[in-house]
């Protein structure tokens, strides 16, 4: 035998949460050959010596459809095991579009996912109308990791009705036009299709994004089509419910009623809220529910605390208060020098603790007004953390004081975190524990000055795995690579077998761990993003090639466009 790449003395964890065992793995034409004791030599060897050898990850909730073009490894979740991720979710893709409509889905994009406007301009190069020609595009597109996509309902619904999907209900005629270039995009290989539902997407104009001007029958007749061609899956940013029980139940009865009529797999994302301890079992329950009358449905998780990433560089919760707005204002390097001044802070503190007069609600995750007790020093990255309001109490300070100070340690350097959701851990491992649930929604490649969750992967394997205890290494291994290859049905992944795409992950179990994040000016046009690395992963292979090294990467673009099982094929 002939292989490309041998990797040797390896732990095999294979993604079906089957016991690890000790092989080699043997690599050709960019799939597993060999899973065994390999004698053979090979161009390229890698020693796993104490290290586990699995499947890459598999990243289903991101939002990479702008940052593929400009960024073809897929940071930062490249840096974190990740070897596929699917995009186009809640409804947002670039497609289709024609490029002088450009600018109305960059619409949909920038206010409710942070994409800055000016890295679209200067990174993507329009070749593209349909989402036929987008996936064409992204297929020839140079890729380290594999992308696969699904086509957002705001995208299509601009494209079929121009500035009137921003304030009008669908005609017959749009609504038979959507039907036709959705079902184009699933022949053609999308593996799914959004939309979103939540007042938590809005344009930067505080207009709701297109899809949701969207009535319940548009959906279920778009859900349909996916239906009908028994391909790819539906996925909701859902509706604002609140706690009301009669809006609960009418939400879930017809999202059961939707998965069960269409067929088609419907998942969603879902949080866990303090305030609502067991609002999120409503949902887990109706997958169950779904399951029973014959539906497919499952709920995609954030295995961490979802948390915004606050700093002087970045945003702070007080930066539209009128003292502060001023102050932040001034280049950082003023900022620090006033910030030593004892009278500006004392107006600044004073400032920070006047009442909020917000014009409008923060919407997704952008700052909050500050509470204390949920705002945390990012000094680490696995818990337990420390409060803004527990240091301040230790030290007898004033919270925003504290947060002057620790910021001045690390000249401005430093990051805060104030939670959204998921607060509650053991929530969060309750969640992750129930069969239908699937660890993803990382919103990577979205808001990148805002959130930095796509470190998830390697925080489950630290602190869920390691620290805690609370999974085996097996069990999950198998929730980031089968349960998602499975879920989104991309063929021939997620698992370690001879034949399959050789996707794999060598990490060391005892010291894989995410970093602290890191403020970059590197997108198209200089635009500023959060970066976060991770260490303890020796190497990534994607499609046979070793993509990563010791979280560097190596130069190859080995990564490819995954279409849905009709296009792959030929029955498009
Ligand atoms: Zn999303």
């Amino acid at each position: 035998m002939q292989y490309d790449l041998i990797i040797r003395n390896g732990m095999i964890v294979d993604g079906s949460g089957m016991a690890r065992y000790r092989a080699d793995v043997g690599v050709a034409a960019g799939r597993i050959a060999t899973i065994g004791k390999i004698r053979e030599q090979a161009p390229e060897v890698i020693d796993a010596e104490g290290h586990i050898v699995a499947p890459g990850f598999i990243d289903a909730h991101t939002h990479m459809d702008a940052q593929v073009f400009w960024d073809p490894i897929g940071t930062c979740s490249c840096w974190h095991g990740v070897t596929s991720v699917v995009m186009g979710n809640c409804g947002f893709t670039l497609a289709p579009c024609a490029e002088k409509d450009k600018l109305l889905v960059m619409r949909n994009l920038e206010r409710a996912e942070d994409i800055a406007p000016e890295a679209m301009e200067a990174g993507i190069k329009w070749s593209w109308e349909t989402f036929r020609q987008y996936l064409d595009a992204v297929e020839r597109a140079p890729k380290g990791i594999n992308y696969a996509s699904q086509i957002g309902h705001s995208a299509l619904r601009t494209y079929v009705m121009g500035e009137r999907a921003f304030t009008d209900e669908a005609t017959p005629d749009d609504l038979e036009a959507m039907k036709r270039e959705l079902r184009d995009a699933i022949r053609a290989g999308a593996i799914g299709f959004t939309t979103s539902r939540t007042r938590n997407h809005q344009t930067p104009d505080h207009k709701p994004v297109a899809s949701r001007l969207a009535n319940w029958d548009e959906v279920r007749q778009l859900v349909g089509v996916v239906g009908e061609l028994n391909a790819g899956v539906f996925e909701i940013a859902g509706e604002d419910t609140g706690l009301n029980p009669e809006r609960i139940n009418d939400y879930l009865g017809r999202l059961k009623a939707l998965a069960v009529d269409s067929g088609a797999p419907v998942t969603f994302g879902m949080f866990g809220n303090r305030k609502a301890p067991d609002y999120w079992r409503h949902y887990y329950k109706l997958a169950d529910e779904a399951a029973a009358a014959g539906g497919r449905m499952f709920v995609q998780m954030l295995a961490k605390i979802a948390g915004v990433v606050l700093s002087f560089e970045t945003h702070l919760p007080f930066d539209r208060l009128p003292v502060w707005r001023e102050f932040r204002k001034l280049p950082l390097a003023e900022q620090e020098a006033r910030l030593r001044d004892p009278e500006m802070r004392r107006k600044l503190i004073a400032a920070a603790h006047e009442p909020p007069q917000e014009d409008r609600r923060p919407v997704g995750p952008e700052a909050r007004i500050m509470s204390y007790r949920h705002t945390f020093l990012m000094d680490r990255t696995l818990p337990p953390f420390h409060s803004i309001a527990e240091i301040a109490e230790e030290q007898g300070k004033d919270p925003v004081e504290v947060i002057i100070d620790t910021a001045l340690d690390k000249h401005l350097k430093q990051f805060f975190f104030q939670t959204i959701g998921n607060d509650d851990l053991e929530m969060v491992l309750d969640m992750m524990r129930h069969p239908r649930a699937v660890p993803t929604f990382t919103d990577s490649g979205a808001h990148v000055s805002q959130l930095m969750d796509a470190s998830m992967h390697s925080f489950v394997l630290s602190y869920w795995v390691r620290e805690r205890q609370a999974f085996t290494l097996e069990e999950a291994i198998r929730m980031m690579t089968f349960v998602p290859a499975s879920h989104w049905d991309l063929g021939r992944r997620g698992l370690l077998r001879e034949g399959w795409a050789a996707d794999i992950a060598i990490f060391d179990p005892e010291r894989i761990m995410p970093l602290l994040p890191e403020l970059a000016y590197d997108l198209p046009a200089g635009a500023r993003r959060l970066k976060q690395k991770s260490t303890g992963i020796l190497a990534t292979v994607v499609n046979g090639q070793v993509l990563m090294r010791n979280g560097e990467h190596t130069g190859a673009l080995p990564g490819k466009l995954l279409r849905n099982r009709l296009a792959a094929s030929g029955a498009n």
